[in-house]
């Protein structure tokens, strides 16, 4: 099918799905029209940073947010693009085992065939116990970043690492930036075979990994509702999913959920300007937001409240990294006189962190818990219009604290190391 072809068929989708009402919930119910969003955007396909899809994505934000009444702008940033073109892992002896690897965003390609050396979870004391010299590093996931277990496993001479999950099944993550050596995952439960394997002999395993490292354009939706002060609050949730799924929950939940908090605070605007923004290239490593966040227009911003899976799983969480409580505290106090139910908890890896980096208050919204993230099972039919709702109100009421704007802008020293846990 043509683009052309393709344009015409999307707009058709769009539209069914839009008038569609989401499962059981009546229709004014701002989570229903949150969830028709959901639907609309997840329709486009999996919204990889840079592809088409992103940028349909992008303009159907826009064209929503125009017809709430901002003044709407779309702005190209460029950022690194990664692809996967192959990867096979397989274990050669002692016995012939296949395993299912993914490549980690930005990892070089190259081929391995090496021994397996078990070294914990690639920290820099687990490489000081093991000789790595020439092999391949099995580490398991958690405590410091992808990007740290590869360098780390560089700096000890390994060729390659294979990082296994820490809870069941498999992961998908980003290095970020290249770390000089190839670098994988795999599930658990092959991680553990692996290591079992290693526990009664030397094993071999022969790795291969090809892929596409090149700069691409990817874009920001901002859509501004000027307020009588200059002081300015933003709104903001990435727009892009990871290959492969169609990023129902993630994202599109929290762009949902941000598109009704805008409807709901034009018509019930604050004494400030608000922004509301859709991020794009935020799996591969926060690339919109820190754009945006490093961009003169950020300057002065007085708070930023992002939201990233809000649409499954079950309990609320708001929180940040940074030492600043300012938004932690106004959405806790919303939450409080609106009998929402939210929980505190530090909370990194999303756009919020591009801002606190900046020196802009920032904290999350953010349901934790679900299974079907980053895969092809994020699908509408997951993402619940009574989740939705709560949320929709919660940012709305929030960015109309004036706690938020009156305190002038600090700027929190300590910042966290880059790339996703
Ligand atoms: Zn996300």
């Amino acid at each position: 099918m043509t683009v052309r072809g393709r344009c015409g068929f999307v707009a058709v989708a769009l539209l069914a799905v839009w008038a569609a009402a989401a499962p059981g919930a009546p229709v004014e119910d701002a989570g229903a029209r949150a969830w028709s969003h959901v639907a609309a955007l997840a329709a486009l396909g999996p919204r990889v940073a840079g592809s088409a899809a992103e940028r349909r994505a992008a303009e159907y934000v826009a064209a929503q947010l125009r017809s709430a009444g901002y003044h709407v702008q779309i702005t190209g940033f460029p950022f690194p693009y990664f692809e996967t073109r192959q990867v096979a892992l397989e274990v050669t002896s002692p016995v012939r085992v296949r395993l299912s690897p993914r490549a980690l965003a930005y990892s070089t390609g190259g081929q391995v065939v090496a021994p397996l050396v078990v070294a914990g979870r690639g920290l820099v004391e687990d490489f000081q116990e093991v000789d790595a010299r020439g092999k391949v590093a099995l580490v398991e996931r958690g405590g410091i970043t992808f990007l740290q277990k590869a360098e780390n496993a560089a700096r000890a001479g390994a060729r390659a690492v294979v990082v296994y999950n820490h809870e069941p099944g498999p992961v998908v993550g980003t290095l970020t930036r290249p770390a000089g050596i190839p670098a994988v995952t795999v599930s658990r439960e092959e991680g553990l075979r692996l290591r079992e394997l290693v526990g009664r002999g030397p094993v071999v395993v022969s790795l291969v990994v090809d892929t596409l490292l090149e700069t691409r354009a990817s874009w920001n939706v901002v859509g501004e509702l000027p307020g009588r002060s200059a002081a300015r609050v933003l709104l903001g949730a990435h727009v892009d999913s990871v290959e492969g799924s169609p990023g129902a929950n993630d994202n599109a939940s929290g762009v949902a959920a941000a598109l009704e908090a805008a409807r709901a605070l034009r018509s019930r605007p604050p004494a400030w300007t608000v922004e509301v923004a859709a991020f794009g290239a935020e799996e591969g490593g926060l690339f919109g937001s820190s754009a945006y966040a490093r961009s003169p227009r950020a300057r002065g911003l007085a708070a930023m409240l992002n939201l990233d899976m809000v649409g499954a799983g079950g309990r609320l969480l708001v929180g940040n990294t940074g030492a600043d409580r300012r938004v932690v505290d106004a959405v806790l106090h919303s939450a409080r006189e609106l009998d929402i139910s939210v929980e505190e908890q530090r909370m990194g890896s999303s756009d919020h962190v591009a801002f606190e980096r900046a020196g802009i208050p920032a904290a999350m919204l953010h349901r934790p818990g679900d299974p079907h993230y980053h895969s092809p099972e994020d699908t509408p039919d997951r993402v619940r219009p009574e989740l939705l709702d709560p949320v929709v109100r919660l940012a709305a009421e929030s960015l109309r604290r004036p706690a938020l704007v009156t305190a002038g802008v600090p700027r929190p020293a300590a910042s966290r190391p880059r790339g996703r846990l």
